[in-house]
């Protein structure tokens, strides 16, 4: 233990000691956005922050599977040391395991202190401070889509779908939810003090939704990002699967992670409300969502960052599947609410729920950015059901699609960086370079018995 901890730490743990709390459990986001963590004990903390906690910087390039991907500044320089510093200003007791504390922390290069290339709080920061320079703020409104399994020998992957029963669209209560899984799962995120404001049984059976309030876009990404881990956390204590890949099911739609976004001016009003605008959308909510529409394909790369992610795009599923918008309509990429004034907002439907949610936010405010800058306006909003290819250009339809439009987007990959954009197409490309290789049980029941 330090033995003398600086006064800013001593009044935290101060307060743990009043909390009850032994342990603190550090958490930062990865490249796909699962928290990687150590639990440390109260009386090692003044000692983690003086120092930093070593994590073996490869932890970016490990697969889901837990195999190191070859990117660079990884595996070719000896699997070398990044530098963790926990941010105490974050910490929050955990209601369900008590004694513990969680609490978010900073990667940065132990050489000299600076940002690590596929650090995702950082990437979102780099974007933010280029917002500062025109005098915006950035809000962010996610809405999460998650399917909640239970285990079954009998099932094909040992899981199937939790109260699997059709036609409890958008419902609450016990018929689509005999144990209240939601009700417990939204108190308690409640009490970790995450912002979420609802949820309800979402369009498929076993299927829920969440929504968080909206806030300054880095604080709606770490709260996100918490948020995917407790559910998954939640739904482990309840012996149970909760999943937020973008379609785990053949037989069921897929689950969104819905963006609602603003920018605030430096007067604390809503930057994209003007009534005497067209659609009473100011220039700069129309240049960022012409933005977004220029730069979605290398978008869908971060919004959309699994093989499996393509197969939730397509016609009549409530997801995408063209480079299109509208006004209050759902059929569209991007939506419009009908509200204006301090609502004025639009809705980014594009991300699916495996997204992370450091990357959507700083790959879709990169592209708004861009537009901004461009001055560019975007085409006339779709009319009626959407989903007509003569209307409106279809997003990539496969992951190796994205990132090679990802990799061509220049003005996006300069934004974002070319050290996390060259990280970021390795990891992922080793990714799709494993799945041709995989055999699937797609093609044994198509072969196996006919050839
Ligand atoms: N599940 C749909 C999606 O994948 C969205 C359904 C809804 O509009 O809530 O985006
Ligand atoms: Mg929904």
């Amino acid at each position: 233990m330090s033995a003398h901890p600086p006064p800013a730490v001593r009044e935290h743990l101060a307060r743990l000691a009043e909390q009850g709390i032994d342990v603190v459990r550090v958490v930062y986001p990865d490249l796909i956005g699962t928290d990687r963590a150590r639990d440390v004990l109260v009386d090692h903390l003044a000692a983690a922050c003086e120092h930093g906690l070593a994590f073996c910087r490869a932890v970016y390039h490990t697969t889901p599977q837990g195999d190191v991907v070859p990117v660079e500044g990884g595996l070719d320089r000896g699997l070398p040391d990044v530098t963790v510093w926990p941010d105490l200003s974050t910490l929050r007791p955990l209601p369900w395991e008590p004694g513990v504390a969680w609490c978010l922390a900073d990667v940065r290069d132990p050489a000299d202190g600076s940002r690590v290339a596929e650090s995702p709080r950082d990437l979102l920061r780099g974007v933010l401070e280029r917002y500062a320079e025109h005098g915006l703020r950035p809000v962010a409104g996610p809405e999460l889509e998650y399917f909640l399994c239970e285990p079954d020998p009998a099932a094909p992957n040992g899981w199937r779908r939790y109260a699997d029963a059709p036609g409890l669209v958008y419902t609450a209560g016990r018929r689509g939810d005999p144990d209240g899984h939601l009700l417990s799962t939204l108190r308690r995120l409640r009490d970790l003090g995450l912002d979420v404001s609802m949820g309800n049984h979402e369009f498929s059976s076993g299927q829920f939704e969440i929504n968080l309030v909206h806030s300054g876009a880095l604080d709606a990404a770490d709260r996100t990002f918490l948020f995917k881990s407790a559910v998954k956390e939640l739904a482990r204590g309840e012996g149970r699967l909760a999943t937020f890949m973008a379609k785990p099911f053949n037989d069921e739609g897929g689950s969104g992670f819905h963006l609602h976004l603003s920018c605030l001016a430096d007067d604390d009003s809503n930057a994209f409300d003007d009534p005497s605008a067209p659609y009473g959308l100011s220039a700069t909510a129309r240049h960022a969502l012409a933005g977004v529409l220029a730069h979605a394909p290398a978008l869908a790369a971060l919004a959309n960052p699994t093989i499996n992610s393509y197969k939730r795009f397509g016609p009549d599923t409530l997801a995408p599947w063209l480079i299109d918008w509208g006004l209050d309509n759902r059929s569209a990429m991007l939506r419009v609410p009908p509200e204006r004034g301090p609502g004025a907002r639009f809705e980014l439907r594009l991300g699916d729920a495996s997204a992370n949610p450091y990357l959507l936010l700083a790959g879709t405010l990169a592209a708004m950015l861009l537009g901004l800058r461009a001055g560019q306006e975007p085409s006339a909003p779709l009319e009626g059901y959407g989903y007509d290819t003569s209307r409106a250009a279809v997003l990539p339809m496969t992951l190796a699609d994205a990132l090679d439009a990802l990799e061509a987007d220049s003005e996006l990959t300069e934004l974002l960086g070319k050290g996390f954009t060259a990280s970021y197409l390795a990891y992922k490309r080793n990714e799709i370079e494993r799945f041709h290789r995989h055999v699937t049980d797609w093609e044994f029941v198509e072969y196996a018995h006919h050839l």
